[in-house]
């Protein structure tokens, strides 16, 4: 008999594939899915069993151990792999690892299986004597199998009873695994079904048909704050259920949208539908809990943020992607995919439908549903006839604020106040003030790691670089001049608490962003705050912006609207415009109308008007003329090379190098060679960076030159870091 051969991917910057032997004693266990454990030089590394192949390929080395009873994803799931690992240029066994859920990667066994343990009647025949005996093997009789845990709830410390139940062969014992329940202290909330109105009725018709035919069909639900994208998610999801399939639901970050996993269970879990969550904000255990249950097929709906796109569903019918413009659907290191995108390839390759949902849809996705490639389908009103809230700009070019709030907004958020009702301000800024400046020289306070500033924290003291988390006490004198007055300039939304403290009195005011939600509920904790009214003005970063329908808000102001908008990126102007609609948008969701008002430097610009007027298409217009001039996407493709380094010269020469080779392989190519370019921040964590851009109006020319990559990458030198970003959303 031949030897059977395992094709692995294993968990290492390698470019290809590996071929091991399964010794006989590993033939039973080893499955496409299972991690193995195998030697790779003089190493042992975590490989991914792909596939068997029973050709004989001499010398080969045995797979050492298999670490997983049960498969960790089904065999089509390979393909699938395989095309993101080609598309984004990145080594298949990495690709897997990022996939699989965490805890998982190293050598060790990753998170354990919990087990639990199960009482059964054995023989009713005799009656035991203590009266807490008599008691549990009663409850056993009528209650059948019962998990250990159950009999102590109903009857306290149960351990000796039951040892001795055992004893006299009344009482059976099995153990079986015991998943770990998210949920489990999360009470269900309460259901409210809608008659779907014309728009949501269209658009549900669309996806039935899609379902109905089992094809390929994206589609763009494009559909204004408030005009019921859930609800039409929710019957888009029943409708694939009820044919059999399964559903994959994205939203971004969900730790901060758990209003939107409440409304699923409310809707399918009475109705017996199992519904699985992964997310970051789950323990190791519980994710992996989860993934197991998925690929075992226990899991009708999934639920996840961005990685959950790998989650090994089979027959799945319809990936839903919510907020689809979300940032956060690309994942910023390591192997740098964009959720979205792979959604769009899944349901290709399975023939599934897959529903993009935002009110300020990424203009690629906007343009591809002007070309017919997607279904557009929009709702263009809020549900109940709720208005939008009226826009105002507030002009602050010419004046000097004594503060951070200038006059119409500090009146507005008296007014509200006194009327009861809730307001929300969004400033993008953490800390107390974004640097401290020297009044006589000039000179800024910089991190010695980074090329930026360092953040001032009023509260603590502290100045902290926002990237490395370098920290200092502030200097009393000017590093530079010796001058005595250093002050902080600019605002963060510590200065912005600060100001509402003394411009309310009385009022709580709550603060959300990074600083104020690390430790675990901090987050639940404000967002409880907004719901039952305790806090009155919520002041954060754009945290503020995402996911929450706070019913109570009827203000929003924006403190700095131009600070985004001036960023050093071409799609500044597209996250500013999707980041002010989000915002407003959470104003007048109730049954107030809302009021927002913006503070801007520049009222003249495109960006804040159409804005004000509720206007994505405008804002499209203008935008897509703009990129279009200069090839940027939707109109041409990108990728970033990136390098780093400790060695400045090094960098430079490797960038050098890496530029003029490819040059040389576009020679009659429709590529353009951008750079090399020092990125927007040139020194990261002690890091030079210096960077190279790939832009091409065709992909398959971009794909050529990107297939030398993996050839270029071995020549860059010692001590220089490359890193290939496909379609990269954060060039900074
Ligand atoms: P979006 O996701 O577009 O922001 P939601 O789906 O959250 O909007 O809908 C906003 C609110 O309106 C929710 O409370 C939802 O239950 C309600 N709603 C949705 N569709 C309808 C409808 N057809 N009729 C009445 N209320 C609806
Ligand atoms: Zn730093």
């Amino acid at each position: 008999m031949s030897d059977l051969i395992a094709r692995v991917a294993v968990a290492a910057p390698l470019d290809k594939t590996l071929y091991y032997r399964i010794p006989e004693s590993l033939a039973q266990q080893a499955r496409v899915g299972s991690r193995l454990r195998v030697p790779l030089g003089r190493r042992l590394v975590v490989g991914y069993l792909l596939a068997f192949t029973e050709e004989s390929v001499p010398r080969l080395k045995d797979v050492l151990e298999v670490l997983d009873r049960e498969p960790l994803f089904q065999h089509a799931m390979v393909a699938f792999f395989e095309w993101a690992a080609d598309y984004y240029c990145h080594p298949l066994g990495e690709v897997i690892r990022t996939a699989l859920p965490a805890g998982l990667s190293g050598a060790g066994q990753g998170p354990g299986i919990l087990n639990e343990r199960l009482f059964f009647l054995r023989s009713a025949a005799e009656e035991p004597r203590g009266s807490k005996q008599r008691a549990i093997v009663d409850y056993l009789r009528q209650h059948g199998v019962t998990p250990e845990g159950q009999l102590k709830e109903q009857f306290g410390d149960v351990y000796a009873s039951l040892k001795r139940l055992q004893e006299q062969g009344l009482v059976g014992v099995e153990n079986r695994e015991r998943p770990r329940d998210p949920f489990a202290a999360v009470p269900l909330g309460e259901d409210c079904p809608v008659v779907p109105s014309a728009g949501q009725l269209a658009a549900l018709q669309t996806v039935e048909a899609a379902l109905e035919q089992a094809r390929f069909q994206p589609m763009l639900l494009h559909g204004v704050t408030g005009s019921g994208k859930t609800e039409v998610y929710l019957q888009a999801v029943h409708h694939a259920l009820q044919r059999g399939k399964k559903a994959l639901v994205l939203v971004p970050e969900i730790a901060l949208t758990p209003q939107l996993v409440g409304r699923f269970r409310a809707r399918f879990t009475p109705r017996g539908i199992r519904l699985a969550v992964l997310h970051s904000g789950l323990s190791d255990g519980e994710r992996y809990d989860s993934w197991r249950a998925i690929a075992r097929g226990d899991a009708d709906i999934v639920i996840g943020a961005r990685s959950a796109i790998f989650a090994p569903l089979e027959g799945l019918g319809i990936i839903v992607v919510d907020e689809e413009h979300d940032g956060s659907y690309k994942q910023g290191d390591g192997f740098r995919y964009h959720a979205r995108d792979l959604a769009l390839l899944r349901g290709q390759m399975l023939g599934a439908s897959v529903l993009l949902g935002s009110a300020t849809p990424a203009l690629t996705t906007f343009y591809r549903a002007q070309q017919g490639q997607t279904e557009y389908l929009p709702l263009a009103d809020r549900v109940m006839g709720r208005p939008l809230p009226g826009v105002e700009l507030i002009d602050l070019s010419g004046q000097r604020l004594p503060g951070v709030l200038a006059e119409p907004l500090r009146l507005a958020l008296q007014e509200n106040l006194e009327r009861g009702e809730q307001s929300l301000l969004l400033l993008n800024r953490r800390g107390f003030a974004p640097f401290l400046l020297c009044a006589d020289c000039g000179t800024t306070v910089r991190c010695p790691n980074c090329e930026i500033t360092l953040t001032y924290y009023q509260q603590q003291r502290l100045l902290r670089c926002n990237y490395c988390d370098f920290s200092l006490t502030p200097p009393d004198l000017c590093p530079a001049c010796q001058g005595t007055q250093l002050a902080p300039e600019g605002a963060g939304t510590e200065r912005l608490e600060e100001e509402l403290t003394a411009l309310l009195p009385g009022a709580v005011i709550g603060r959300m962003d990074r600083d104020t939600t690390l430790r675990k509920g901090a987050h639940q904790r404000l967002v409880d705050g907004m719901f039952s009214r305790r806090i009155d003005v919520l002041v954060g970063t754009q945290m503020v912006a995402k996911g929450h329908d706070f019913p109570g808000v009827t203000l929003v102001g924006v403190v700095n609207a131009d600070s985004a908008l001036n960023f050093p990126d071409f799609r500044s102007a597209e996250r500013t415009f999707s980041l002010l609609t989000q915002v407003a948008g959470r104003a007048g969701r109730g049954d107030k109308p809302g009021r927002v008002l913006i503070q801007t430097y520049d009222p003249s610009h495109y960006v804040l008007n159409c804005v004000a007027g509720h206007d994505y298409r405008s804002f499209y217009d203008e935008e897509s003329t703009l990129r279009e001039a200069l090839g940027y996407p939707p109109f041409g493709h990108l990728v970033n090379c990136l390098l780093s380094g400790n060695d400045e010269q090094r960098v430079l020469g490797a960038a050098k190098g890496l530029a003029s080779a490819w040059e040389n392989l576009a020679a009659g190519l429709p590529v353009e060679i951008l750079g090399p370019a020092p990125c927007p921040l040139s020194r990261l964590r002690g890091k030079w960076r210096w960077q190279v851009l790939l832009k091409a109006g065709n992909r398959a020319a971009l794909r050529r030159l990107l297939r030398h990559f993996v050839s270029l990458r071995g020549e860059v030198p010692k001590g220089v870091t490359a890193i290939i970003d496909v379609d990269p959303v954060d060039m900074l």
